[in-house]
């Protein structure tokens, strides 16, 4: 529950933007009052409301009676020696572990901000250590949001900037819907996080329904889908709440949303030793994609337990080509990195 859905005291962080106007026009303060108090709290990272008016000019009238806003407690951080990068272990009021990662980019100095939308996650893929979590809760809007300014503020502090972000931490971010569209929203807008759509990226493993809602509301973030397999008997195994519904369904809604946005929408696949790499599935994935335009990200499974090992260079670099040819479209490696600190995909479980 956010706080405000709770009874709480209101928070800009938890309501939607047009929210925030309407009180502050109830109140008569000027129409900048909701950009200068959002900026104070997104740009400025200052979140007691006694220091909005002096330092930022935000009408007392606005937040009168209003309490500092809350904040996770940041537990701890962690470098990869390998390649850099940084996992920032959160505890939540009721004492839950949450994680995000920085992620170095190619452009020195840029770095991308990974962020959990929920406490452990009920998906259960085979391969993903938060799914060995116990399954806890969605997070609050505010709490996604402070993840983002608290990452934000020590990439600051090491001189680097954070030009993207993506939702792709623990959870599954469409079970949280509202709340990360929300957050998105606080992230994209101008007097806020102020990241381009281009830069903020959503992953799901493909709820249909979500899916649709979100090409339907014309949101502008990015959108990944993670497939897993390219068989409902494969995904059964590997990806096994979300294969409930057939991969043939979750690929139409793909090509809904490529249709709709006008470009290709990305399909993400964690590739498996054994399992999933083989000439076969890059036929099953062809068949499947079709003439839908996709990028197709290929990324090495990370499983601290062992179970599952990443494809080596070789049996990688055929399938990458049988894929090439049986799908036609461009197929992207991408990296996942902080292996040595468990921050790479699948391996967030909030044990630091
Ligand atoms: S891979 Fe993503 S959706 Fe699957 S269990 Fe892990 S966090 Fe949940």
């Amino acid at each position: 529950m956010d706080r405000a859905d709770d009874g709480g005291p209101f928070d800009p962080r938890d309501r939607p933007i047009p929210e925030l106007i309407a009180r502050a026009e109830a109140v008569g303060a000027p129409a900048e009052a909701p950009r200068r108090l959002l900026s104070a709290i997104l740009q400025h990272g200052e979140h007691d409301p006694a220091a909005w008016n002096r330092r930022f000019h935000v009408p007392r009238r606005l937040v009168a009676d209003w309490p500092p806003l809350p904040r996770l407690a940041l537990e701890r951080v962690e470098t990869s020696a390998a390649d850099g990068f940084q996992k920032l272990l959160f505890r939540t009021a009721d004492a839950m572990a949450v994680e995000t990662v920085l992620i170095p980019l190619h452009k020195p100095g840029a770095v991308s901000v990974c962020l959990s939308s929920q406490v452990g996650c009920p998906m259960a893929c085979a391969f993903c250590a938060t799914a060995r979590m116990e399954s806890r809760r969605n997070l609050a809007t505010w709490e996604i949001v402070d993840q983002w300014v608290q990452a934000r503020d020590l990439a600051r502090s090491q001189g680097r900037r954070v030009t993207g972000t993506v939702f792709m931490g623990m959870g599954e971010p469409f079970l949280n819907y509202d709340r990360v569209m929300r957050a998105g929203d606080l992230l994209r807008c101008p007097f806020g996080g102020a990241l381009s759509a281009k830069a903020m990226t959503v992953s799901t493993v493909g709820l249909v329904p979500e899916i649709d809602r979100f090409t339907r509301e014309r949101r502008t973030m990015r959108l990944s889908i993670s497939l897993g397999a390219a068989t409902d008997e494969k995904r059964a195994m590997l990806v096994p709440v979300a294969s409930r519904t057939p991969v043939a369904e979750v690929m139409a809604a793909a090509r809904r949303h490529a249709e709709a946005r006008r470009q290709r929408v990305m399909l993400s696949y964690v590739c498996i030793d054994g399992l999933n790499v083989g000439e076969d599935d890059a036929e099953a994935i062809g068949r499947l994609v079709g003439d839908t335009p996709v990028r197709f990200d290929l990324i090495d499974v990370t499983d601290p337990t062992g179970r599952f090992r990443p494809p080596s260079a070789e049996a990688l670099a055929a399938f990458r080509d049988a894929l090439t040819r049986h799908l036609g479209q461009p197929v992207v490696r991408r990296y996942s990195g902080g292996a040595d600190i468990q921050a790479a995909c699948g391996t967030l479980a909030g044990t630091g």
